[in-house]
């Protein structure tokens, strides 16, 4: 088989194990690299140390949600540029408006759906994917 990605390194923040594990698994099968973290704080600076190509941010998080952790990140010149996806299980239309308000580039709805996640990541890489 072809591998999907050509080792983009994605970053997961994401405090639910069960949710993480299935995304790792699903892009490292698919040809991404992957680091992740529990929390926003732990994301902020794995961003910085590694300059991830896409961040696929939970929003709610122990401590700093990831809303305000995307408005940090682009508060940081040397890490503002880094397209950041919301991970998140909120779809509400109001939900969809703040998420998009805030900058991100888009959303991946959780639970995600396994036969086209590696594929919208790999969109977002790539700046093909549209608004969600
Ligand atoms: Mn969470």
């Amino acid at each position: 088989m072809t591998t999907l990605a050509d080792g983009q390194l994605v970053l997961i923040v994401e405090d639910n194990e069960k949710n993480l594990k299935l995304a790792r698994d699903l892009l490292r099968y698919h040809g991404f690299r992957t680091i992740d973290a529990p929390d926003a704080e732990t994301g902020l600076r794995m961003a910085s140390d590694f300059k991830p190509n896409i961040v696929l941010m939970d929003i709610e998080l122990p401590g700093m949600d990831g809303v305000t952790a995307l408005e940090r990140l682009r508060a940081d010149p040397a890490i503002a540029g880094i397209v950041v996806v919301a991970f998140t299980a909120s779809v509400m239309p109001v939900d969809r408006d703040r998420f998009s308000r805030a900058g991100f580039a888009g959303i991946i709805v959780k639970p995600i759906d396994v036969a086209i996640f590696p594929r919208q990541v790999l969109a977002y890489c790539n700046d093909l994917a549209g608004d969600g």
